[in-house]
């Protein structure tokens, strides 16, 4: 066939103008004919969303070309209001509707392309059909929504389908000050993501302010004076004025079946790898289509914009004599909500239990960029691989910076049929404010790699949530990290001083080990399994089971009914603006720095009055419901502002505090033994946290532990010849502390202290007196002051002096004893 060939194209949007425009580009000669039912060709469907919400104020920029345009540049005869009815194959031509005129003709065709896309679903149900029920696919239907916003002004939408078009609107109406009811079929919002990956998403939507109903479908809308009434299989009514159905689509199929074209199993039409359908000189491409699943092999439908724009492209391509295969779809997918972004490739864990594929997985949570470059924050990554050759089957992440990166990067080395091995070598681009040294593409390839070569073993949620009688469940955090929360029945050693307690791990069980996000678990299983302990490791730590078990700011039901020595219930005092009496910036500081300010403050005012604080960290958002509940203040909110959270507490008499853990049951102490500066660096975190989490907590220091309590200047006291040898050897003081390890005759101790300062730690003379202001009391041990001579005048005020009776009185009446050496 010549290049002189007639190419007429059903539909003018993704797939349709992609192959208009490509057909052009080949060819000359061709006559290309588009049409288009629409007003419109290849606008940004995309975009729409971002229209209604307000992101793109000018509704002109989601035209990328016009029909003129497209005429000037590529002299394509582009037809809109223009519907094709109907193909005869046989006489290869197309009989068309002029919507405008209102007048039918035919056009003859040497070659037909079909990207008549997908309709949105509209549920049968009793109401569905109303005018105030709407879809969003084209302009039109975008500017309806505009329309009934501005016209009814609502004040509550339901949005129908938590998919990324109905979170995406979701954000759309929240922008626009609309409360939005979110009701979803399925326990989870998202559906393409696995549901632990979605709980941040959940969370930003609570956050908002969004009303999710999961595991609920409409079953009537009544249509009212005032707007309309939505009826839930729940047997709830929703009041609210606009409801928008976001319940998937379905491929517009009608038009090829009609000519006889095969459609598939899964309702789509049937193309082969050069999109050509089951009728000769006919195409297909875009939403309309099955296509196969990269990974599983099997016949799906994948409804999203690259996939149309390629296959449009590559049918082109095939009709003018360029060999060139559609090479699969593997579902690579990203949302904005709100402030988080979740995206995935490839297969996810449910479509791979489903198609009998095995698999492994693994979970880290590293930061975006390099944690002490202001403004990082974590990103949570999922993988999922071939257990025997380490092949990658999939990937999602959800974070609020750097997700795109990381799974394009994943959705890449999915495509090239690149292992976890091939992970821990990319080279990827860094520098503080983008990425880490290892970044955490590398690090998903380390941790996954690992558990491939036997140097690691894990286990998952399903394994620490169902333990039988020869498994014991080990955290090797903080004591104060596991304060926080833990997983019930847990026993906390932690990590640093596991190979001194040994003896209190059973060597018949199988230990399973939980820590914050996996490392610390990582390093304790080295250290027991090289102590003959059989033991795995969580995968992902207590952030992934906090994220299954989807306790991420849930409201804190139980504790909602505060209650007085009588049982009765105390009423909830009305908060005012007057009562929340200080505003606290956290915003930069790092755990338990927000933690800290927020006791502090609250010490100093009245029962019923609050203090809001603002931080940046999201981890906060975790801590603060169990610090609260811990403490037995009240959470009162949580609002999110320009990627920062500002949450308000009410401080409650400890009358009404149902977990109090103020008193003598709580007492911690703190053997330090050790002059390092890191080490002594720990134990101060830890005293803060714990004096925060209402802890009495006393510090013994001995040895080269009372380096740290020494005044930084010299104190004019008489000592003998070995008392002034130990001296010498001494540091003066906390700030003159060497580093454990790399400190490189001060470099690396210097280096250290301005990474601290970047990312708002404080210093170590800070976090002394900071928890001596929050009572924690410091005792120099007698017995070593006397060996190694050192003077009461020498140490700096408020230390007390005191010997091991002291010592183990206080240990005694305590619950944890922390040796830091
Ligand atoms: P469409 O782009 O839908 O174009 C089909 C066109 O064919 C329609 O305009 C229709 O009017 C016309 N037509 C149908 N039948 C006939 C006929 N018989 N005669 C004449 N014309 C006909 N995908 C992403 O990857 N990322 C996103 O962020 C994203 N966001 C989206 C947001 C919204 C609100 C929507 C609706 C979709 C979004 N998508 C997104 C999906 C993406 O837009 C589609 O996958 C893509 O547009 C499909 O291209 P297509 O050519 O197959 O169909």
């Amino acid at each position: 066939m010549s290049d002189k060939k007639r190419v007429l194209i059903v539909g003018g949007v993704a797939g349709g103008a992609s192959a208009a425009a490509r057909a052009r580009r080949l060819s000359e000669e061709a006559e290309i004919i588009l049409f288009e039912r629409g007003s419109h060709i290849s606008f940004a469907n995309c975009g729409l969303p971002y229209h209604i919400g307000g992101a793109i104020p000018d509704r002109e920029k989601l035209f990328v070309q016009t029909p003129e345009a497209m005429h000037n540049r590529f002299r394509i005869d582009v037809r809109t209001k223009t519907e094709v009815i109907s193909i005869n194959p046989k006489k290869k031509e197309v009989t068309v509707r002029d919507l405008s005129e209102d007048k039918e003709y035919t056009e003859r065709y040497d070659v037909l392309i079909l990207s008549p896309g997908a309709e949105p679903n509209r549920p049968d149900i009793p109401g569905g059909d109303s005018g105030r029920v709407l879809t969003l696919r084209s302009i039109n239907d975008m500017d309806a929504i505009i329309n009934v916003l501005k016209e009814n002004k609502p004040e509550r939408a339901v949005v129908v389908g938590a998919g990324y078009i109905g979170l995406e609107v979701t954000e759309a109406l929240s922008e626009k000050g609309i409360k939005v009811s979110l009701v979803e079929l399925a326990p989870q919002v998202m559906i393409t993501a696995d549901a632990e990956m979605t709980a941040p998403i959940k969370q930003q939507l609570s956050l908002y302010g969004v009303d999710l109903r999961l595991n609920s479908s409409i079953t009537t809308i009544r249509e009212e004076k005032e707007g309309c009434s939505v009826v839930l299989s729940t047997g709830e009514t929703l009041k609210c004025g606009i409801v928008i159905l976001s319940v998937g689509v379905k491929p517009e199929v009608q038009l090829a079946e009609k000519a006889g074209i095969k459609i598939g199993e899964r309702g789509g039409i049937v193309v082969d790898e050069y999109m050509r359908t089951s009728v000769p000189d006919i195409y297909a491409v875009g939403d309309a289509v099955e296509v196969t699943d990269f990974i599983g092999g099997f016949q799906t439908l994948i409804p999203l914009a690259g996939p149309a724009n390629r296959q449009g492209r590559i049918a082109v391509d095939n009709i003018f004599g360029y060999r060139n295969a559609y090479q699969k779809t593997q579902g690579t997918a990203i949302c904005k909500v709100f402030d988080m972004t979740i995206a995935m490739t490839g297969m996810n864990e449910r479509s791979l239990k489903r198609s009998g594929i095995s698999y492994e997985k693994i979970y880290i949570h590293p930061a975006n960029h390099a944690a002490y470059y202001p403004g990082s924050s974590p990103i949570s990554l999922k993988l999922l691989f071939d257990p025997e050759n380490g092949k990658i089957l999939g990937a999602q992440a959800v974070g609020q910076d750097g997700v795109d990166k990381r799974i394009d990067v994943l959705a890449t080395a999915l495509r090239a049929g690149l292992t976890v091995y091939d992970l821990e070598h990319l080279e990827l681009t860094y520098a503080p404010p983008y990425g880490s040294a290892k970044d955490p593409v590398n690090y998903a390839g380390f941790v996954a790699a690992n558990i491939l070569r036997g140097d690691a073993k894990i286990c998952h949620y399903e394994d620490v949530t169902n333990l039988d009688k020869n498994q014991f469940l080990l955290d090797v955090r903080t004591a104060a990290e596991v304060e926080a929360g833990t997983i019930p029945g847990a026993h906390n050693i932690p990590i640093d001083e596991l190979r001194e307690r040994l003896d209190e791990l059973p060597k018949h069980k199988e230990i399973l080990i939980i820590c914050h996000v996996g490392i610390r678990g990582y390093l304790s299983y080295r250290i027991l399994s090289q102590n003959g302990y059989k033991c795995r490791n969580l995968s992902g730590g207590h952030k992934t089971y906090l994220a299954f078990t989807d306790s991420l700011l849930e409201p804190d039901s139980e504790e909602t009914d505060l209650k007085d020595d009588t049982g009765d219930n105390i009423p909830e005092p009305v908060l005012t603006d007057n009562t929340i009496i200080k505003s606290i910036n956290a915003a930069g500081l790092q755990c338990p720095g927000p933690i800290m300010l927020l006791k502090k403050e609250l010490e100093n005012i009245q029962s019923g009055q609050a203090v809001s604080i603002s931080v940046s960290d999201p981890g906060f958002l975790k801590d603060i419901p169990s610090w609260c509940k811990s403490t037995g203040n009240k959470l009162i909110n949580v609002q999110p502002e320009n990627g920062k959270y500002t949450a308000v507490i009410r401080k409650e008499s400890k009358k009404t505090a149902l977990h109090s853990t103020a008193g003598n049951g709580k007492k911690k102490t703190i053997v330090v033994f050790s002059n390092d500066f890191d080490k002594v660096m720990a134990a101060f975190i830890i005293a803060n946290g714990a004096v925060s989490m209402g802890s009495d907590v006393t510090l013994f220091f001995t040895f080269w532990g009372l380096s740290t309590l020494r005044k930084a200047e010299k104190s004019k006291v008489s000592k003998s010849f070995m008392e002034k040898l130990f001296s010498w050897m001494m540091p003066n003081g906390a700030d003159k502390l060497p580093l454990s390890q790399m400190n490189m005759g001060g470099a690396g101790l210097k280096m250290m202290k301005n990474i601290m300062e970047k990312k708002n730690v404080n210093t170590l003379p800070e976090l002394i007196e900071s928890a001596m202001n929050s009572g924690a009391k410091l005792v120099a041990c007698s017995m070593t002051m006397d060996i190694m001579g050192i003077k009461e005048e020498e140490l700096i005020n408020g230390v007390e002096i005191g010997g091991v009776a002291h010592y183990l009185e206080e240990a005694e009446s305590g619950n944890v004893n922390l040796f830091i050496s």
